[in-house]
């Protein structure tokens, strides 16, 4: 299963997608390449490959990344060697990218199963990020004006999950992923189109 999961900035996908490989040893994380600075915590090769803007050309030129784009003026890529990688292992892989990556990611692997993370209301996500406190007031702001497009771009998913209360979201993306682990697609007419929260 391919399991890509998005939602505009502070939503809650990196929490709900830390849940999910806690709670399903057969997925991966695939770990995207940056350009954008490592936050307090963070792992180099683990949460991103941190790359210098050269570094990240270099691997575009060569044909290396799945998908890219360029977020709050930083790139941010799939490389292909993620998917490989799971791919010979017979793994499974949680992506964790913005809502264009997931469409580019749908288009080359349509099996691949887009859940949407919604927040309950724009001024919940404005607090949860000053709430996470990894960026300034005017990064928040940027990050917040980047939403009307998700939120449109998230009606293209096959789940949209709203993030309310955080327990009951991650039940219902276990939920997506055990439908596809027992059934395959068969579990997905049930749900697929209609709000699951
Ligand atoms: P994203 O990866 O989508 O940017 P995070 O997972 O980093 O978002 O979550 C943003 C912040 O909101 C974090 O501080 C997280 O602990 C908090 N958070 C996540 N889900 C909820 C929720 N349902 N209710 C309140 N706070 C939440
Ligand atoms: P952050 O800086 O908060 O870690 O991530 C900013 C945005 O970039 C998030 O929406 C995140 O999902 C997205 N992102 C992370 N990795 C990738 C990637 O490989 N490709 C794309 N398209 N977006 C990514």
């Amino acid at each position: 299963m391919l399991l890509v999961i998005s939602a505009p900035s502070g939503a809650g996908k990196t929490t709900i997608a830390k849940e999910v490989l806690r709670q399903f040893p057969s997925f991966r994380f695939s770990v995207s390449a940056t350009t954008r600075k490592k936050r307090p915590g963070e792992v180099d090769g683990k949460d991103y490959f941190f790359l210098s803007r050269e570094e990240f050309e270099r691997l575009l030129s060569e044909d290396g990344l799945v998908e890219h784009e360029e977020i709050y003026s930083e790139y941010y890529g799939t490389p292909k060697s993620e998917i490989d990688k799971a791919v010979t292992m017979g793994e499974n892989v949680v992506f964790d990218v913005d809502v264009k990556g997931a469409l580019s990611i749908k288009e080359k692997y349509p099996e691949a199963v887009l859940v949407f993370i919604r927040p309950p209301s724009v001024e919940a996500l404005r607090e949860r990020l000053k709430g996470r406190g990894s960026e300034n007031a005017e990064q928040v702001e940027r990050r917040l004006a980047r939403v009307p497009m998700e939120l449109e771009k998230g009606k293209l998913f096959d789940y949209i999950v709203v993030n309310n209360k955080l327990e009951r979201a991650v039940k219902e993306v276990f939920d997506i992923v055990s439908m596809y682990s027992s059934k395959g697609d068969s579990g997905k007419e049930l749900l697929n189109g209609t709000e699951t929260n």
